[in-house]
């Protein structure tokens, strides 16, 4: 099955495009937090982090990181979200990898990640000592 971002590409779905090079694309969201809100897309259907090549997504955070910088520039905003959803358990709903890249301005009252966790005593330890890689 096709993800709807490769008909995208090929243009068989129209978008605003940014951005185009052999490794990905810049579309804007269709349903912005914010206007402006892009789409880094890997040009390849790969479904999550894990299955991109390490070169294309250093590549697409290189293009996210210019991508951020035309927005500060162009729309003045003072911060941004750059996140990938990571599977369909993350909230991901296009399975086809993509970087989000949010404006956003002081005050502007979008919430980003808004329930949390809290851990037990002792459990913040373990699980860093369950995670820590070196
Ligand atoms: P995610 O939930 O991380 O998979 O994000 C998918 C994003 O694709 C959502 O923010 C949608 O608003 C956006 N989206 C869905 N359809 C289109 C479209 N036709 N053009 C541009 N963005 C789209």
């Amino acid at each position: 099955m096709e993800t709807l971002f490769t008909k995208i590409r090929r243009g068989d779905i129209p978008s605003t495009k940014i951005y185009e090079d052999d490794l990905c694309f810049v579309i804007l969201d269709i349903n912005p937090v914010k206007k402006g809100h892009a789409l880094v897309i890997a040009a390849e259907p790969y479904p999550n982090v894990a299955a991109c090549p390490d070169e294309i997504l250093s590549h697409m955070m290189l293009v996210a990181k210019k991508v951020e910088a035309r927005q500060r520039k162009v729309l003045g905003n003072d911060g941004s979200n750059i996140i990938i959803n990571n599977d369909p358990a993350s909230g991901q709903e296009v399975p086809h990898l993509h970087i989000h890249v949010i404006p956003r301005f002081t005050g502007d009252g979008r919430r980003h990640f808004q329930d949390h966790d809290r851990y037990e005593d002792g459990e913040m330890q373990k699980t860093g000592d369950l995670l820590r890689m070196n």
